[in-house]
């Protein structure tokens, strides 16, 4: 596995000079377009890894997944799906389109801007910087270490450029759909994305999802079946922005991305797997990211679909 690893690893790296690195929130365009890192843990709880494994890079979306297996965990599912739906858009994953024209107004899912925002505002806690508190201890109960910590530059660096995010926030708040009060919700929102994980981490929490919640490495239960199950079907049919039904098609596994360049994805019963490239294709998926994931996809035959 780790020699197979390795070939897809330099097969892939081409790729990295085919995207972009994301520069909408200017402190993501620091990121090095020739990056790659990758990681798998087995069901067995065996680890393979290479390249820039361990670099550390704001997860953006893929906090997304973290977040709705918090709120679900702590709080059930109906609190949250009473105001976000779970159904695909097909519209990149800031669009404000079908907020509007929709019936209901609700947040087409959980793994878009709009209903992400939703979901940071439904935390535990009383003031942003206890939500996340809180939110930082179930992602460290994940991945298995503790200090987990924001990347303040980032998250800066997005708060002060967010005018889409709180354009999102404030029309959701007007249609009483936003809990709590805008600004900090944003705020929460911000953190979560600005979170600093490395490919490693994310094939850690990758596998107690591809495990129905169970993790290998520690032997142990983290997460109800259920839970996983609700995160890897929305990760198939949202994950990957409005590239979801392409990357279904071509590499057939859960999977969800980030702009950071992170991509987490989960066979189940066998594998979880993380990568970091931050050089993205024109929906905001990882360039190299996805050739590792087609390429892993075929040798290891890991098609669910
Ligand atoms: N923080 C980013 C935003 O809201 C997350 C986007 C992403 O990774 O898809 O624009």
């Amino acid at each position: 596995m780790q020699k197979l690893l390795e070939e897809v690893y330099e097969q892939s790296l081409f790729a990295c000079n085919m995207g972009k690195i994301a520069t909408y929130i200017p402190a993501l365009a620091l990121a090095d377009q020739n990056d790659l890192g990758i990681a798998i843990v087995d069901k067995e709880g065996q680890v393979f890894k290479t390249g820039l494994f361990d670099k550390r890079f704001s997860i953006q979306s893929i906090s997304k997944v973290l977040a709705l297996a918090y709120v679900m965990d702590d709080q059930g599912e109906s609190v949250i799906f009473s105001r976000v739906g779970k159904e695909p858009t097909g519209d990149p994953f800031n669009s404000l389109v079908r907020l509007e024209t929709s019936a209901s107004h609700k947040p087409f899912n959980p793994l878009i801007n709009a209903g992400a925002i939703v979901v940071s505002g439904l935390m535990r806690g009383n003031k942003p910087e206890e939500k996340i508190a809180l939110f930082a201890k179930f992602v460290e109960k994940l991945v298995g270490r503790g200090s987990v910590t924001r990347n303040n530059e980032v998250y800066h660096s997005e708060k002060d450029t967010a005018a889409r995010n709180r354009s999102i926030a404030w029309f959701l708040k007007e249609m009483d759909i936003l809990p709590g009060e805008v600004e900090e919700t944003l705020d929460v929102y911000f953190s979560q994305c600005a979170f600093s994980l490395d490919a490693l981490d994310l094939a850690k929490v990758a596998i107690i999802l591809a495990m129905d919640g169970f993790d290998p490495i520690r032997k142990e239960q983290i997460l109800k079946p259920r839970i996983a199950h609700v995160c890897k079907s929305l990760m198939v049919t949202c994950g990957m922005y409005d590239g979801s039904g392409e990357f279904a098609v071509d590499v057939g596994i859960p999977a969800k991305s980030g702009v950071g360049g992170g991509i987490m994805a989960a066979v189940r019963d066998r594998m979880g797997i993380g990568v970091y490239g931050p050089a993205l294709d024109e929906k905001g998926n990882s360039k190299a990211g996805l050739e590792v994931m087609s390429r892993l996809s075929e040798r290891l035959d890991l098609r669910v679909l």
